[in-house]
Formats: C-alpha cells, structure tokens, sequence
C-alpha cells in the first residue's frame, strides 16, 4: 500500500452460529487497527456456504459488536460504497472472476464426482501408499477440462452435469509470503491442491469470494484468526492469477485463544465444563427459545471489562498497565506486540476486569444498576442509603448482579444463623451482654455509624469485654453469619429500631439452639 492510501480493514464473520470470543477479539483488533490509523472498518458476511448458514447468527453477529462498541464504518447494517456487504448478494460478481480465471487458464471445470473422487483416494492409498491431493501431479488423471477434449467438455457442460471450477495451482513455484505479525513465510507451491474456487451450487467458495471482494471493497489489511494462515499461499496465488499483487493487502495472522487449562482452542466446551461463556451474548437471542449457550453480556460483564480483557489476549501495552478504555486502546495498540503464540484464556482474570470496571464506577451508578436484583425492596431505603449500602459492598462484587447475597441482610432480618460462628462466639454471658447492649444503645439518640461505635466501644472497654468476640456476635445479631461491611456501618444503617429487635431475637432463637 502507498503512504497517503486510506487504511480499509474488515470482519468477515461466516454466519454458522453464535461469534465466538475469539471472533470479537478479531473484530476488536481490526477496528483498533483502523481507527489507529484514521482509516475505515468494514463488516461483510460471508455466507456462501449454504450448508453451513444458520438463522439468525447475522443478527447475532451484528448485535454482538454493537454490545462491545465495536462499530463498522461500513458494511451490512451500515451500508457504504462497495456494497453490497453481504455475499450471497453478488454471486453473479463472482461468476464474472471466476470466468476471467478460466479464460487466463488459471482455473478449470472439473467433473468428478464425490464417488469418484473416493475411489482415486483409495486407489492411492492401497497402491501407493500416498495421500490424494487434485494438484498437477495429479488433474491429468481427473475428469476435467485439463485431461477431456474441448468437445467433450462442451458436451459436458451442455449436459447439465454438475462441475466445480478449480484453481490450476501452478507448479513448483517457491513462495516467500509475509505475515505482519510471523514474518516470512516459505511455501512452495507444489505442496498445495487446486482448491476448488466455484462449487456446483452456483456459489462460489470462501476462498474466491474473499479474495474477489477484499480487492473490490479496496482492503488494505486483512488481520484475521490463524486458522486462515495455510490458506495464505493460495490467497498470495490468487492474486497474482488476478494481476492484483500491486493492490494485494498485508495479511496479519493472530494467535488462537487457548483453554485455561491444557493446550488447544478455547471452545464453549471448556467454558461449559468450567463455567463460563465463549460468547459475547447468549444464544440464541430469542427469549422464547431454550438458552443454548450462555453470553458475557447476561452473565453482568460490562462491555468495557470484556472488550478489555480481549484486548490483551494476544496483545500487551509492554508496560504493567492493564485497564484501557477503548480509546487508550487505540492508541496503545500496536500489531508488532501481538504475540505468535496462542493466548491462554484465564476466566478468574476475566472476573477481575468486570471487578475494576466494576469498583471505578460511583456507588450512585452500583446503586440504579442493582435496583432490578433486588427483589422489589429497593424502596426499603432513602435513595441516599441504598447509595450507601452499595458503596459498602462494591469492593465484594465482581457483578452488579450478585448484589443480593451482599446486601441481603439489610432488607431482610436474618431467619438463622451461621452454626460455625455461633459455636464459636456464643458464650454462656452472650444473651446477658446484649441484653445490657440493648440498654445502651437504646439510649443513643445520635445513630451515626461514629456514634455506634464509640457508644459500643466505651461500653466494652468499661465492661472490660472482649471487642472482638462482641462486635462478632453483634455481627452475627444483624446479619446472620460472620460476612458484611463494618458492623457500626450496618447499625447505622439498620437504625435502632431494627438492631434492638434483631439482636432480642437472636437471643431468644440462639439460646434456644445452643
Ligand atoms: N469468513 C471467514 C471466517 O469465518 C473469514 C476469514 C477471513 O477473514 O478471511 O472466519
């Protein structure tokens, strides 16, 4: 590409099923790219295997980068210059290129059928012991328009008989490709197949449509997920066959995303079998359909916390810093720092981030985000309270949505209470020294959490009561188990009505048990 040409990247997702995590970092990674550069961020979607297409994964797709702010410039659902962004809609785009290659003598019709192709496979394997691949070693041996006669294929072809267009992959060439992330990479050309470029279903295959429309659409770079690097050297060969190499963009690999524990791809049987998602939103979509597989989205990440976490599976800032913002993000990114090798995902990690994201946001906010976890009795406290009690519990939380377990006690007296603290705090002088508590406190007209505690502490020092032992049976009064933020911030909170009738019940229910 020359210095003043403007970057153009794309997210060319199959839609065969929910995006992947893997797929949302690629998506993250090209838009980063492109607004790094001032240039553009295109989504198109290559359907053109229709055995593969499910319903409704467009959407997905679609709404899955919306969620994570990771919007086209360009594409389905946005429109622009070089549509349309959907493949399926320019078969005949495609018939036209696929045409030009056969008049070049740089692709052929080819006839045999999937029996016949078995059969040749077995046939060298017995024989020979070697492995089938349509090559040029090989297409002389095959049913098509290399081996027939121009008046057989006529026929042929006149005939209604199915074919596919193959590409002639040109012999022994030694091909030094270069990948902006590995570097060169040799190939010779003798190793590859003639893939097949049309398939007898009218559509063209991925690798065709690809290459014909990243030159169309004027890609500049195509950053893509290593699966696609062997498919390299035939994309390099494709454009040469076409006479784009001048225009023919930079490639960029990135590295897989690893399971957590051992080694392979990340995939939504690992996140089932250690419970978490792989994809961005539940899927399906549908409420009225069953959840097949569970979403970051609805499990309470925010989108920031996602998109960050992926930012730096495969990528580091080279420095300790580990919270971006989308923007800090695009400053820092840089494809020189994308690693070569696969990037474990960590799931605690994951937590982390939504934490921190979590924790940065005011307890206003914590506060109308968890109104809809908490059971309806929001309301139990002045809006300023209820700000209170979520700052008092944020640094616990990895999700708004876990709220409740947190903060439960505040709403509701506790019913029992946690056996392990009861046996080890309550003592025979328990019920008398809350009794003698309730007393106190009952005189205190000030019921500020400062208040509280001086109150409780001169009463213990003057008692000569163990304060530890004495804060942890109030605790266990009010909250029902040994978990909360300061006891003196509960009572305050609680108000005196509220600790003098729970610390008399406790009395009344513990002695009972104990
Ligand atoms: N349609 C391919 C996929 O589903 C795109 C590969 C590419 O970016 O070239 O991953």
């Amino acid at each position: 590409m020359t210095d003043n040409q403007e970057v153009r990247v794309r997210f060319a997702p199959s839609p065969t099923g929910p995006l992947h995590i893997g797929g949302v970092r690629t998506a993250l990674y090209n838009y980063l790219f492109a607004r790094q550069h001032n240039g553009k961020f295109l989504l198109r979607i290559e359907d053109t295997d229709q055995t593969r297409f499910v319903p409704g994964a467009q959407d997905y797709i679609i709404e899955s980068l919306r969620w994570c702010s990771i919007l086209p410039d360009e594409g389905v659902s946005v429109g622009g210059d070089y549509g349309p962004y959907v493949q399926s809609e320019r078969k005949e785009i495609y018939v036209q290129y696929a045409q030009q290659l056969l008049d070049n003598d740089r692709a052929y019709y080819a006839f045999d059928t999937a029996e016949e192709l078995e059969a040749e496979r077995e046939r060298l394997h017995t024989e020979k012991g070697e492995t089938f691949q349509y090559d040029a070693a090989h297409r002389n041996g095959m049913k098509n328009s290399l081996s027939m006669s121009p008046k057989e294929v006529t026929e042929w072809l006149g005939s209604g008989r199915p074919y596919v267009i193959r590409f002639k992959m040109p012999e022994n060439v030694e091909l030094t490709i270069f990948d902006m992330i590995r570097g060169e990479v040799k190939v010779n050309t003798s190793t590859l197949d003639d893939k097949v470029l049309f398939k007898s279903d009218g559509m063209p295959t991925y690798h065709l449509a690809n290459i014909v429309d990243d030159h169309l659409m004027k890609i500049t770079h195509v950053i893509r997920g290593e699966e696609w690097l062997p498919s390299m050297p035939l994309h390099v060969m494709l454009y040469k066959a076409f006479g784009w190499e001048d225009t023919m963009p930079q490639f960029a690999h990135l590295p897989l995303l690893l399971k957590p524990d051992g080694n392979g791809k990340l995939s939504k049987r690992d996140g089932d079998r250690l419970g978490f998602p792989v994809f961005p939103l539940r899927w399906p979509m549908d409420l009225t359909k069953e959840e097949i597989a569970s979403g970051y989205r609805e499990n309470g990440y925010y989108p920031e916390a996602f998109i960050n976490m992926l930012a730096l599976l495969g990528w580091n800032s080279g420095t300790e810093k580990e919270i971006f913002s989308m923007d800090e993000l695009v400053e820092a990114f840089s494809m020189e720092r994308v690693s070569k090798s696969g990037a474990k995902f960590n799931p605690e990690k994951a937590q982390w981030f939504n934490h921190e994201y979590l924790i940065a946001r005011s307890d206003e906010q914590i506060a109308k985000e968890s109104v809809p976890f908490l059971h309806g009795k929001e309301n139990l406290y002045e809006p300023a309270i209820l700000v209170k009690i979520c700052g008092l519990v944020k640094d616990r939380l990895h999700f708004v949505k876990d709220i409740w377990e947190q903060v439960n006690f505040f709403f509701e007296a506790p019913v029992d209470y946690e056996e392990k603290a009861v046996k080890k705090r309550w003592k025979e002088e328990t019920p008398s020294q809350m009794a003698e508590l309730c007393a106190v406190l009952e005189k205190l007209e000030d019921f500020s959490t400062e208040m509280c505690e001086a109150t409780v502490k001169e009463w213990v020092t003057v008692k000569e009561y163990n304060p530890g032992n004495i804060f942890n049976v109030i605790r266990l009064c009010l909250v029902g188990a040994s978990k909360g933020p300061g006891v003196f911030d509960i009572m305050s909170i609680l108000g005196k009505g509220e600790v003098l009738s729970r610390i008399t019940a406790a009395t009344g229910k513990i002695s009972i048990v104990a």
